[in-house]
């Protein structure tokens, strides 16, 4: 009957071994029906009479050792459960870990749009240009009419996003603060409207249902296409600090004449093509365009006497071009590791 007693040892031996297994694999491989336990404990009635005392002690110590680490690897889980488990009515907790102190010493920083906006209105400011917050809900009149989309104009359904069952709109761009800012200021107007808009669009690594924008105004006597270019570059060449080739294409939008698109060489391959401008070399970055006479009109500007030019950028994409971010789905996932790295 040594073969018996041989067969313990073994067990014994590969406990040792298992005891970092999970309670529920310690409990199938050693306690369940045909557990390894459960098998030795058939063995007892082959065994001599004189050794079964001796057989069921020590088969009965393993079963104990074997309940012991069961019973640990509870009270391990309790332990576990309780550090770990979140109860935020508790006061703060000194003895918390090192990384959990990193970002309670960041508590109340500025989103990185925040902060963007801040260093995009400022050097407007130094370019002399006075600031004014677009509003995140507007109505029809300011999303469209007041910009020459009246009633029925098909160019509306570019701009799908949000209404409120009560009429108003959430605004799809800052143009919308145009025909205020027309308003609210005296010639020579220099104005930029930072705020947030809204898309009904599906969200990919380029597009998302809400993100803020630039809209920048200048209304003076004898304003050309000239001075817009020049003012644009000139702030963009600040913001991204570097030396900049620029074009102007034909675009389409109602409430300037002419439409367009303002494109800038790659600020980081200079036109050699790299991923941030898709190989191409040159980068769209703004709608831009003179501010079509009926939004004058509307305003109550002569545009017989009056012109001037318009623009909106997005500030997530500039943002986005200059810290060379690839989806612009981290800018509101509120991921610590990504917003503390601002
Ligand atoms: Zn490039």
């Amino acid at each position: 009957m040594e073969y018996t007693f041989d067969k313990l040892k073994q067990i014994k031996q590969s406990l040792e071994k298992d005891k970092t297994l999970s309670a529920s694999e310690i409990k199938k491989k050693y306690l369940n029906k045909d557990g390894v336990l459960s098998e030795a404990f058939k063995e007892i009635a082959s065994v001599e009479k004189d050794n079964k005392a001796e057989f069921g002690t020590q088969i009965n110590s393993l079963k104990k050792e074997i309940l012991d680490i069961l019973e640990e690897k509870k009270q391990e889980m309790v332990n576990y459960s309780t550090t770990e488990r979140i109860d935020p009515t508790a006061p703060f907790d000194v003895n918390c870990s090192k990384d959990f102190l990193h970002v309670l010493d960041n508590k109340g920083t500025k989103h990185p749009i925040e902060q963007e906006i801040e260093k995009l209105t400022d050097i407007f400011k130094a370019m002399g240009f006075a600031v004014m917050e677009s509003k995140q809900l507007d109505d029809d009149y300011h999303m469209f009419e007041s910009l020459n989309f009246p009633k029925g104009h098909p160019a509306r359904d570019m701009y799908d996003t949000f209404w409120t069952t009560d009429n108003y709109v959430l605004p799809a761009h800052t143009s919308t603060m145009q025909n205020r800012a027309l308003k609210e200021f005296s010639i020579p107007i220099a104005v930029v409207l930072p705020g947030r808009c809204f898309r009904n669009e599906a969200t990919d690594a380029g597009h998302e249902h809400t993100f803020h924008q630039i809209e920048g105004v200048y209304v003076d006597e004898g304003i050309s296409l000239g001075n817009m270019e020049a003012v644009i570059k000139s702030f963009l060449e600040t913001y991204l600090e570097t030396k900049l080739e620029v074009r102007v294409q034909p675009s389409y939008f109602p409430f300037t004449e002419p439409d367009c698109e303002f494109i800038i060489s790659c600020p980081f391959c200079h036109k050699e093509g790299c991923s941030i401008c898709g190989h191409s070399g040159w980068i769209e970055i703004m709608g831009c365009g003179m501010i079509h006479p009926n939004v004058l009109r509307e305003a109550g500007i002569d545009s017989t006497k009056y012109s001037g030019f318009a623009w909106g950028f997005g500030v997530d994409r500039l943002t986005m071009i200059k810290r060379g971010i690839t989806d612009i789905r981290y800018i509101r996932n509120a991921d610590l590791n990504f917003l503390t790295q601002f």
